[in-house]
Parts: C-alpha cells; structure tokens; sequence
C-alpha cells in the first residue's frame, strides 16, 4: 500500500516502524517478539513496516543469515514495505553525520587497544560501573599534531564523541515512551563512545540514530535490552537536530523459571523451528498471546 491509498483507507501514514537485525547469526525468539511487536504496531494504524539489516559490521555479517532472515519474516507471516534497507549501502550518509560532529569539535580519533583500555581500568582501580566499562579518556586530550602525526603514519584509531562536551552542547536531554512518559536522557553515563570504529565506518550507534530519523521511524520498537542505548541516540539527535522518535522497550522472552531465552541459554533459532516443522503463523500467534510459543523444546539449533 503507497502513502496514499493508506491515507485514503483512513490509515495513519505518519506511523513508521522498523525491525533492524543485525545479520551477523540467526533470528532466535526474542528476535521475532520485536519484529511481530513492531509489525502489528504499525498494521494496527495503517502505517508503514520497514525491515532494515544492520550490516555494517563486514567482518560478522553474512549474506547467508540474511537469507535465513527474510525467510524467518515470512515464516511468522510479516511483511515489510519496500525494499530491504540495507546499512552498508548508506556508509556515506554516516560519514557526513561524522564529518559535522568532527566538524563541531565533538569527535576525537582514539588509538588504543582493548589492552590498553583494561590495563588503564585496571590501573586506575575504578569500580564497576552499570554500563559496563566506561573508557578512561587515555586519547581524549592527546596534542592536536600528534593526533596528526599518527593518522598520517597510518595507525589504526576509531572515533570517540567527547562526552562531556557533547552533553554541554545538548543541554538537557528527554525522550518519550509508549505510555507517554518522558524520560531524561543521560548519555554521561555511557563516556566516551565510539561512532565509527577501527574496523568499521560507523558504530551502530551512529548508523541507527541516522537511519531512524532518514526513515522517518515514528515509533522505534526494541528490546529492554536496548534501552540504556537511548540516551545516546537521544543525544546525537539532538546534534545532528534529527527528530526523536517514541521510543518502546518490550520486555525480553523468558521460560518457565524466568530465566532470559536466549541463544546462549540454548533456545532454538527461528530456522531450526522452521526445519522441524513448526507452523509459523501459530508460533507469532503464541508470542502476540504471551504465551511460551509452540514448538520450543522441540528443536535445537
Ligand atoms: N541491530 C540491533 C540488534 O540486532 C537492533 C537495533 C535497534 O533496534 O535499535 O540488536
């Protein structure tokens, strides 16, 4: 359905969602719950489903679990508006996000290890933090010619965002929810991360914040797991003055005892259900219904 038929047939054409897997392994349960969520979300108004495959990361995707992919979505019965996007085919839209925060005096280019990161965290004897390890800022003040001097030579460096001065230039900071709640928005919390890495041109943070406000994604619908993450996308839109979706962080699938279903917990991928002969519409039916879908337990893989 175009825009217009939507809008003709009373839909909410404005309502944009997406499903953005990163094909670097197959689709498991908890995977299909945000792709359904998302789905019915958008078909229940009249709005537009994307699909977008986060494969920037060249090292870990393959082409073959984004095969599995799409037909793990026609398997539970989705189906998505357009064409697949695809984030390696948009590098250059990254690179000009990058370019105007660098251009902003935001960004500064990082040459450590994770060695050289942990024996710092280590030496420093600073506590764990609920982020996970904050970087320690050991590139955050290196001399501007010495900066240039390593980057000519050709040593290997991401880009870090200099938190501090980023939050400064943002101000205060909220998004809002489902339930219309506003949160605020604490990117510090997270330090100095990276946006485009050694290995790839962009961090996932950068490429989603870009491609949610280039999509028009009205309601970005993902895991709890995702949530923390907000902050940061939050506040590169607020530099980049990209509009902030509503935001939806579903509760991850658990079993019977309450334990994460996760991959490495064992549960099946969506392809083994598939190969054993599991029915796919019954089994997005069971997690629309909350239910410990059918079929788990009855493949591994
Ligand atoms: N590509 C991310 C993942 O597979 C999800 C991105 C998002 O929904 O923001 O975990």
């Amino acid at each position: 359905m175009n825009d217009k038929s939507r809008l003709e047939s009373g839909g909410d054409a404005a309502i944009v969602t997406r499903f953005a897997p990163s094909p670097t392994g197959r689709l498991h349960p908890g995977h299909a719950l945000s792709a359904i969520l998302a789905h019915d979300f958008s078909r229940a108004r009249g709005g537009t489903f994307l699909l977008r495959i986060e494969d920037i990361d060249g090292a870990r995707s393959r082409p073959e679990h984004v095969a599995a992919i799409l037909d793990d979505l026609r398997w539970l019965g989705l189906h998505w508006d357009g064409p697949v996007l695809y984030q390696s085919q948009r590098l250059g839209l990254y690179e000009d996000a990058l370019d105007r925060l660098r251009g902003a005096g935001l960004l500064y280019p990082c040459f450590c290890t994770r060695a050289d990161i942990a024996r710092e965290i280590a030496a420093s004897g600073s506590a764990p933090h609920g982020m996970g390890e904050v970087y320690p800022g050991i590139c955050r003040d290196l001399a501007e010619a010495q900066r240039t001097r390593r980057i000519v030579a050709g040593e290997p460096h991401a880009w870090r965002i200099d938190m501090a001065a980023a939050v400064e230039r943002a101000g205060e900071l909220v998004w809002r929810d489902c339930e219309g709640m506003d949160h605020r928005a604490d990117p510090l919390a997270h330090g100095d991360v990276v946006l485009a890495r050694k290995d790839a041109p962009a961090s996932y943070h950068l490429a989603v914040t870009v491609d949610d406000a280039a999509r028009h994604i009205s309601h970005v619908i993902r895991g709890v797991d995702l949530l923390p993450f907000t902050d940061i996308h939050r506040l590169l839109q607020a530099l980049l003055g990209l509009p902030t979706p509503v935001y939806c962080h579903h509760a991850l699938l658990t079993d019977e005892s309450g334990q994460r279903l996760a991959k490495r917990h064992g549960a099946p991928t969506l392809e083994a259900l598939r190969r054993a002969g599991v029915e796919g519409h019954a089994f997005a039916d069971d997690l629309r219904a909350g239910r410990m879908p059918v079929g788990i337990g009855a493949a591994k893989g």
